[in-house]
């Protein structure tokens, strides 16, 4: 089954009177295969964002349906979801979004190992180390706080803290937009090099075509909520 496919989805937001409901996404199908990277693009308010949001049901559909790994999450209760949630993750644009000012990043990255109950004591202490060094950070790096890093260094430990669980899907929403340019390459650089060793699939979202041409196997474009076109990059991207 593919690592996520999503039919017909359709989400409205409530907005503010009961007649002014924004429909942010229209009947969007995509799919994507174990291993893949997706690239999502399309102008700021296009749908991108709530297309990820609900491939992982931080959003519930308004219709359609989302499976991941062959199963259809649109009417797990939040109980039968739990035990998928290690299956799938989220990066988002600002990492202050996913770490906790209050928690060292050692505490961070442990977090998700420790909710899931699948490691303690001295093998989640090694895991975390490990996976600092997958994001080419220093071990002394776990005791610090997320405002004693640098942006780039926090976007690494979100990225490490979202892969602790080897999810087999990863929703990237903008994680480089915020960061400066040569930052910016550092991480990308960085986040294909996981993925190749890792093999997560993912939906790599963007409004900056050369990020998604870089690193994107697939290319979807939105456009007012709407998908208009779906394909191989080059063809996506480089058709003359
Ligand atoms: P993108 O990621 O492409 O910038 P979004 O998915 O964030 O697009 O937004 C799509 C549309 O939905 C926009 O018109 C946006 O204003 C609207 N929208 C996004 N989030 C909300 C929300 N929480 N409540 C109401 N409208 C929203
Ligand atoms: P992006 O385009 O990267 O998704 P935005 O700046 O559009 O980011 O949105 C940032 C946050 O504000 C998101 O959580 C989004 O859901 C929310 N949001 C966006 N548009 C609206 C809106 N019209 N009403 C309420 N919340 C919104």
């Amino acid at each position: 089954a593919p690592a996520l496919e999503i039919k017909n989805l359709v989400l409205e937001y409530p907005g503010r009177g009961r007649k002014n409901k924004v429909r942010a996404v229209d009947d969007v199908s995509l799919t994507i295969e174990r291993g893949e990277i997706l690239g999502l693009v399309g102008e700021s308010g296009s749908g991108k964002s709530t297309v990820g949001r609900c491939a992982i049901r931080l959003l519930d559909p308004t219709a359609g349906t989302v499976s991941v790994g062959g199963r259809d999450i649109t009417k797990l209760s939040t109980k039968q979801l739990r035990p998928l949630r290690r299956y799938f993750s989220i990066v988002f644009q600002d990492p202050a979004s996913t770490l906790d000012p209050k928690m060292t990043i050692g505490e961070s990255i442990a977090e998700p190992l420790v909710l899931h109950k699948v490691l303690s004591g001295n093998a989640l202490t090694s895991r975390v180390t490990e996976l600092l060094d997958q994001v080419q950070l220093s071990g002394h790096y776990r005791n610090r706080y997320p405002h004693e890093l640098s942006g780039g260094q926090r976007q690494r430990i979100a990225i490490a803290r979202a892969l602790a669980l080897e999810p087999k899907l990863l929703i990237a929403d903008e994680p480089t937009s915020a960061l400066d340019v040569s930052v910016q390459a550092k991480v990308l650089d960085l986040f294909l090099d996981l993925q190749q060793s890792l093999h997560f699939a993912c939906l790599f979202i963007s409004h900056d075509l050369a990020v998604v041409d870089l690193l994107a196997d697939r290319v979807a474009v939105m456009r007012k909520g709407e998908l208009v076109e779906v394909g191989e990059r080059d063809q996506v991207l480089h058709a003359p």
